[in-house]
């Protein structure tokens, strides 16, 4: 990468067609449009944003985003779902490999990576094993010959997560404040909130997401404890998802414009790309261990990575918050499994909790216009974009569109 090879391949090359790199997450090149209009249902069926539509005529058609706007300037929520279910690259994550590279050869840099949870069970198939395989220690010990100077662990911000949001909904259901609440881990359900539902701009939770959280701990507590000048800190998400490379450029998430929480976000495509351009034999590592002290996590926080994982996990603290007992079953199995919404009521300490959970965007849509008509009253609901939640994230390895909804 550092010889330039990439940016001299396809020079003087003829595009009938401009290249948008407008958007911070995605680029769209509509000279590889096959006009298989996947993006198109993707977006406007599942998701129910409707970026894309077919502009043009017979073999002059393409897929476009509507009045062939910049991506930047619609309404697209960057999940990348769109990428996933492209078969020709037309539309592709932003690639920052070369970022993340600069910078680990950059001596005067501590670079620090940071992985999701849904990353350990999918980067293993990168490498030909099977979908599903845990691969959680060798990712450690790839991440480590890669040159990272720490390998942190995103759940251990995703406890700080399932902290903040079980005290907010706690605190609401003291005081007063407006229900439901709405988790607001997910970058791309934010942004669908933002454009599609601004008068329930109040009810969702103040908390970051966890990469976020994990980027600030990094630049301010872990800094100040070690010693290290958080300038000099360059934070690495490695993700699930196209949306968090939007998400990380997003100016209110951050101590200033020049020290933003996480500087570079790749999704585990991106980094199964790193691990062979370094020559790395990834299925004959041996597993490693994370770094200490924001590589420590609870179960809880695994489940972060598939739908209802959030819910259960905050609900999990609030109760033992609300009833000051230990909860004996932690599993609260009507939260779990793949259908769009889920719903339930959970009883603790003489009240009935009314819950919901919710993957991809049209189904989030369904439940918040009965919230918006009255028709539905909840207490709290966790919102993903990507069908199956992070699992199914935009910059997990490809699935062709074979996917359950
Ligand atoms: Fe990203 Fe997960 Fe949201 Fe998909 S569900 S956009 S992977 S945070």
């Amino acid at each position: 990468a550092d010889l330039g090879v990439r940016n001299i391949s396809y020079e003087g090359e003829e595009c009938e067609f401009e290249i948008d790199k407008s958007s911070l997450a995605i680029i769209r090149d509509p000279n590889k449009c096959i006009r298989c209009r996947r993006c198109e249902t993707m977006c406007n069926e599942v998701q129910t944003v409707g970026v894309y539509s077919a502009v043009g005529r017979g073999f002059e058609t393409v897929v476009k985003t509507a009045f062939d706007l910049p991506q930047h300037d619609t309404s697209c929520t960057f999940c990348g779902q769109c990428v996933a279910v492209c078969p020709t690259g037309a539309l592709m994550e932003l690639d920052q490999v070369d970022k993340v590279w600069k910078a680990l050869n950059d001596p005067t840099r501590f670079v620090v990576v940071q992985t999701a949870p849904a990353v350990r069970v999918a980067l293993g198939e990168g490498f030909g094993l099977e979908p599903g395989t845990i691969v959680t220690g060798k990712m450690v010990s790839a991440l480590r010959r890669l040159g990272f100077d720490r390998v942190f662990d995103t759940d251990f911000a995703a406890d700080v997560t399932i902290m903040e949001e079980a005290s907010e909904l706690v605190h609401r259901l003291k005081n007063g404040g407006r229900l439901p609440i709405l988790t607001s881990c997910c970058p791309a359900w934010v942004k669908f909130f933002e454009h599609q539902f601004p008068d329930l701009l109040d009810i969702p939770s103040t908390c970051k997401s966890p990469h976020e959280m994990l980027g600030v701990l990094t630049k301010s507590y872990y800094a100040e404890t070690y010693g290290i000048d958080p300038k000099k800190i360059t934070v690495v998400s490695i993700m699930p998802c196209i949306a968090k490379k939007y998400e990380a450029a997003r100016p209110e998430l951050g101590q200033s414009q020049v020290m933003p929480d996480v500087d570079i976000v790749i999704t585990t495509r991106e980094l199964s790309r790193m691990i062979r351009e370094a020559g790395i034999h990834f299925e004959h590592l041996k597993d490693e261990e994370f770094d200490d002290l924001l590589g420590e996590s609870t179960g809880a926080s695994v489940i972060f990575g598939t739908t209802g994982g959030v819910l259960e996990a905050a609900l999990r603290t609030a109760y033992e918050w609300i009833t000051g007992e230990t909860l004996e079953k932690v599993e609260f199995e009507a939260l779990r499994g793949m259908d769009g919404i889920k719903e339930a009521i959970i009883p603790i300490a003489g009240r009935d909790y009314r819950v919901a959970v919710t993957h991809g965007l049209g189904h989030a849509r369904y439940i918040l216009e009965k919230i918006q008509t009255g028709e539905a009253h909840y207490d709290v609901i966790e919102i993903m974009a990507c069908p199956g939640g992070c699992i199914g994230g935009g910059g997990q390895p490809y699935h062709h569109g074979n996917v359950e909804l």
